[in-house]
């Protein structure tokens, strides 16, 4: 039985039309000036009606709704069909917002959870180091507590959307006596400050979206830490799950990215015939089919475990393993049909299909395998927490 058998309950079927009928009444597309407001606006409307930051209490700027996996897919299909605007996107929402839920004073939530949903202010993280990436836990940016303060020394890097971010949530060595991982805080930091310097990193496409911040006795107040003093390691972990969990993507993403796939075979000549023709790349091709059924039918597994009430575990956390298997052998049939070339030209030749959107394709798929924790490392975390095997030498100190 799949999520679409479970959709068509005659409930949730009115609920649909319900979804439907308040997107042809409240929403249309607006171009160029006026989009963000427009979009604002409809995002304030559709949260009152229950439809976005369901997780979230009204008390914070959310529509504090029970959990409902049935009816959040419903609303995912409908405001998608329309391209009706979610959730504001990045880390603010994604990362942070459940980590102060979790583990935030009262005082934060309050400040910081409905700014940060309606989008007025930007966060970006500040976890990695030029030394400490998968080795997070040996970062070496230091905070110390000074006149109610702390005080900032140090250099993050990768920070993504940082150059244009208000807000930065980090991790701060803030015990250098204590074992490495017991001597970490979780900070929030004002970026908009002169002891802060970000620099844009220029990537091979020539966006820079990630930054280098160098904290030279930058500033923080003292009660701008998330969880104890010494215990943001255990913080961090919360936003490392939300921000894995966000990868996952709707197999309807892997699916869509196939067909594309097969379309641009079908319109590239390789060896003189379309390249669906050639027998080489129809066998990769057919490989691929079934790598996105694999993801579609475990994202209906993790859909069934949530219906019953289970934590989706090893489940939920293969998803992010296969969405960056599926992104990478995409990218190679491509190279494989268009050519290195043709993939790292920034124009591209005329006629053939999408080019530039080819090359992101391809750029994001390298990425995908390192944000938010290597492939590699991800398969550590399914064998030690999923299969409970012995943990990786390299992480225990
Ligand atoms: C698109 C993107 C967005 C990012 N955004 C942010 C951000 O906003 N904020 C932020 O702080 N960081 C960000 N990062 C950085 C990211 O978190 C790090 O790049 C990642 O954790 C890997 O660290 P590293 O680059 O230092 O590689 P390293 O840790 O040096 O790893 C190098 C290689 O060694 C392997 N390796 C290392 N240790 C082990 C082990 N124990 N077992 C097996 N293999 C191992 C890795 O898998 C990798 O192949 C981003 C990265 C990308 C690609």
């Amino acid at each position: 039985m799949s999520a679409a058998d479970f959709l068509d309950a005659p409930h949730l079927v009115e609920f649909r039309e319900v979804v439907a009928n308040f997107l042809r009444e409240h929403w249309h597309l607006v171009k160029g000036e006026g989009r963000l407001a427009h979009e604002r606006s409809f995002r304030t409307l559709a949260t009152s009606k229950g439809y976005l930051y369901r997780n979230v209490p009204r008390a914070y700027g959310g529509s504090e709704q029970p959990a409902d996996v049935l009816k959040a897919q419903i609303i995912q299909e409908e405001f998608t069909r329309v391209r009706a605007p979610m959730e504001v996107s990045g880390g603010g929402y994604g990362m942070l917002v459940p980590t102060l839920l979790a583990c935030g004073s009262e005082w934060q939530k309050e400040r910081f959870i409905g700014p940060t949903l309606s989008g007025e202010i930007r966060w970006a993280q500040g976890y990695s180091e030029p030394n400490s990436g998968s080795d997070l836990a040996s970062i070496r940016t230091k905070a110390r507590l000074e006149s109610g303060q702390w005080i900032i020394d140090g250099q993050k890097i990768w920070s993504s959307g940082a150059n244009e971010a208000d807000f930065l949530f980090m991790l701060a060595r803030t015990e250098p006596e204590a074992p490495k991982h017991a001597g970490i805080s979780y900070l929030l930091v004002d970026l908009r400050q002169p002891g802060i310097t970000i620099r844009p990193l220029r990537q091979i496409n020539g966006s820079e979206e990630f930054s280098e911040i160098f904290f030279d006795a930058a500033t923080t107040p003292a009660d701008w830490i998330v969880g104890e003093r010494g215990e943001g390691w255990k913080v961090s972990k919360t936003t490392l799950s939300a921000e894995r969990a966000g990868f996952i993507g709707a197999a309807e993403g892997s699916m869509t990215l196939h067909r594309k796939l097969l379309e641009l075979a079908k319109q590239c000549r390789f060896n003189g015939e379309p390249a669906i023709h050639d027998a080489r790349i129809q066998d990769r091709l057919v490989v691929l089919e079934g790598m996105v059924n694999a993801h579609y039918h475990n994202m209906q597994r993790q859909f069934a475990l949530r219906l019953a009430g289970q934590e989706p575990g090893n489940v939920a956390l293969m998803n992010k393993l296969i969405v960056t298997r599926i992104a990478s052998e995409v990218a190679d049939i491509c190279k494989d049909i268009l050519g290195d070339d043709f993939m790292l030209s920034p124009f591209g030749h005329e006629g053939h299909a999408g080019p530039e959107k080819w090359l992101n394709q391809y750029l994001g798929s390298l990425g995908i395998a390192i944000a938010g924790g290597t492939s590699n490392i991800q398969r550590n975390v399914i064998a030690e927490r999923g299969l409970g095997m012995p943990r990786d030498p390299a992480s225990v100190s």
